[in-house]
């Protein structure tokens, strides 16, 4: 994690570069401990603050990973359940996944105030996305195995 920092970002907090990173790179590796979902609901107001792994498992990774925020034009994956680089970041830039390639729970979703010109207005579950941006994210291998499953 030497090449990220937590700072204040458009909501709240968020990880931002420190330094140049290259295409491919894994910035971190999302561990702790496995919860469910109704524990998850109960632990942090929002579920969304713990990562669904499993249909009924939740991991309730610690910061600095989980104050990475959602952009609907992302810059990094969860690969497994490694945090990948897209594109080479510069010095500065946030670090932004999109949520949804790790929902699949009929539950929650959020008004999204990305700003990216693809912006989809509401974070929902990767089932709802179009079919075209499901295919675009399981190409890049970055959508969590127990969706990814259910597509193969
Ligand atoms: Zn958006």
């Amino acid at each position: 994690m030497a090449q990220v920092v937590i700072k204040p970002a458009q909501f709240g907090q968020g990880l931002f570069a420190v330094e140049p990173i290259v295409a491919g790179t894994v910035i971190g590796v999302a561990t702790g401990p496995i919860i469910n979902f109704s524990t998850a609901l109960q632990k942090n107001d929002r579920e969304c603050d713990a990562l669904q792994v499993e249909p009924d498992s939740y991991l309730d990774w610690p910061d600095p990973l989980r104050l990475a925020n959602h952009s609907c034009q992302p810059n990094c994956g969860l690969r497994n359940l490694e945090f990948v680089t897209l594109r080479d970041l510069m010095p500065g830039e946030e670090i932004l996944w999109d949520y949804s390639t790790s929902m699949d729970e009929d539950s929650w979703t959020m008004t999204c105030l990305c700003g990216s010109p693809n912006c989809r207005g509401t974070i929902k579950d990767f089932r709802l996305l179009p079919p075209t941006l499901q295919q675009h994210y399981l190409s890049l291998g970055i959508v969590l195995p127990f969706i990814a499953e259910q597509y193969g």
